[in-house]
């Protein structure tokens, strides 16, 4: 039997695998940062139908350690089909077991979203979405961050940006950007015509390359948290905000939304700029609309459950959404999807995954449309 993580976006540390029963391992820190919770790897040699166990021994030191409260993995026998094994978080570990019916089984936090994909996505973006690539912007370690844009009209006066995977283990960010792309491919859509009519697409479907590919959860390569750089942003240790940030400002920005995933709530939500400074009456409104649209086409989404609320001025200006809202006096929202499941409509065997994710991008581009003549004054 052999246990590998060395590939794209694999993660994980054989400390003893001596027994089948319960193979002791553990997840490694993002580099330059004391963060961690993303696995992914690979088992081969396997027996079909006999018992193995698995135990992440250091589950409950990692980034969000009562996350693994009500999670179950995901596993996949051919790296398309992923579906959820019963996990069980103890004494620190997480563990869970598997009577597989092939050699061969890969596990991991999450459904992941490969760089052959993304390379494959920002292809086919072009090719059949009619996207255009934009800029290109370069990670610390030299890997593209692809800026696409979508411009059907040029006399379209506003300017719409989605980003993704800033936080390089929310891996259901760039499934949502797959979902979103898949869309653009319709010409027949009358509500994205209606919204191309209006406004050009802005699209990052990837921030944080390097993490990404590395197995992190949460930082770059030098060890920074994108999503808390938006009022520092610097070519030398946040090239990937820097860049983007550098083609707003040429741009503008009319609404923003950065796409991410959430360990700890089993909800999909969004998460406003309530707490900015100047947040002003036209906001709130623009905000209400945008969360009661996506619950009135019937999207997995709801307002019960989130984030509790920034008091007024005490807005965390170094996350993207807040510092982008600020800058722009735009409707700018963190959308944030679950690792565990949408406990609105569950589902024991796939939880939520990249095929939710990808509809949930549908379905926003839907209450973009409405939205996109009210955006400004
Ligand atoms: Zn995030």
């Amino acid at each position: 039997m052999n246990i590998s993580c060395n590939f794209d976006s694999g993660n994980i540390e054989v400390i003893d695998a001596s027994n089948p029963q319960r193979m002791l391992l553990a997840m490694r820190h993002d580099l330059n940062s004391y963060h961690f919770q993303w696995f992914h790897f690979n088992v081969d040699g396997l027996t079909p139908g006999q018992r193995y166990g698995f135990s992440l021994t250091n589950a409950g030191e990692s980034a969000y350690s009562n996350a693994w409260v009500g999670y179950n993995a995901v596993a996949s026998y051919d790296q398309i089909n992923w579906f959820r094994v019963s996990s069980c978080f103890e004494n620190g570990a997480l563990d869970f077991t598997i009577e597989p019916s092939r050699a061969q089984v890969w596990f991991a936090y999450f459904e992941p979203y490969s760089r052959a994909r993304h390379d494959g996505l920002i292809e086919q973006a072009q090719s059949k979405a009619g996207a255009e690539l934009f800029a290109t912007g370069k990670s610390i370690e030299g890997r593209d961050i692809q800026l696409l844009r979508v411009s059907r009209n040029p006399n379209a006066l506003r300017k719409i940006w989605i980003i993704a995977q800033q936080h390089p283990g929310e891996h259901m960010a760039e499934w949502f950007m797959e979902g979103l792309i898949e869309r653009l491919q319709n010409r027949d859509d009358a509500e994205l015509n209606a919204l191309l009519q209006q406004a050009d697409l802005y699209l990052v479907p990837n921030m944080n390359p390097d993490g990404a590919f590395r197995g992190h959860l949460r930082t770059n390569a030098a060890g920074k948290d994108l999503n808390r750089a938006w009022q520092a942003a610097s070519a030398s240790e946040t090239p990937e905000v820097f860049f983007v940030q550098q083609q707003m400002r040429q741009i503008g920005v009319d609404l923003f939304l950065d796409i991410h995933g959430d360990e700890e709530i089993p909800h999909v939500f969004t998460a406003g700029c309530e707490g900015n400074p100047g947040y002003s009456q036209r906001l709130a409104q623009l905000e209400e609309e945008f969360r009661r649209r996506l619950v009135g086409i019937g999207a997995e989404f709801q307002t019960a459950f989130g984030y509790a609320r920034d008091q007024p001025g005490q807005a965390n200006i170094t996350l993207a959404c807040n510092a982008v809202g600020l800058e722009f006096d735009c409707l700018s929202f963190t959308i944030e999807m679950p690792f565990k499941d949408h406990d609105d409509r569950p589902n024991a065997v796939t939880g939520w995954n990249g095929q939710r994710s990808m509809q949930l991008g549908k379905d926003v581009l839907s209450v973009t449309a409405a939205m996109v003549g009210g955006l400004r004054d």
